[in-house]
């Protein structure tokens, strides 16, 4: 699988990956009443473009992913963890 994350905006909602009710799919689950910071991101997953809604630590963890090719900022620059809050 070839994919890419670019941030959109700031979307307050929960983390589509850590926060989800349900069995986890991915990595540690984070209770709900945390507050994370969480963006819409646009992926783009083998062509296909879908929307997700995650944190900046999922953001960060889709960084030292083998699977994720990029994560971009709004401005097309490769992410960065300034300005971002991290829970973990
Ligand atoms: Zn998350």
């Amino acid at each position: 699988m070839n994919i890419t994350f670019k941030i959109d905006s700031a979307f307050d909602d929960y983390c589509q990956m850590c926060q989800q009710l349900g069995p986890p799919e991915f990595g540690v689950k984070t209770h709900r009443s945390l507050p994370t910071q969480t963006w819409k991101v646009e992926g783009t997953i083998d062509d296909e473009i879908k929307w997700f809604v995650l944190c900046s630590d999922c953001l960060r963890n889709a960084c030292k992913s083998d699977e994720v090719a990029e994560v971009l900022e709004q401005d097309g620059t490769p992410f960065t963890e300034n300005g971002k809050f991290f829970l973990r």
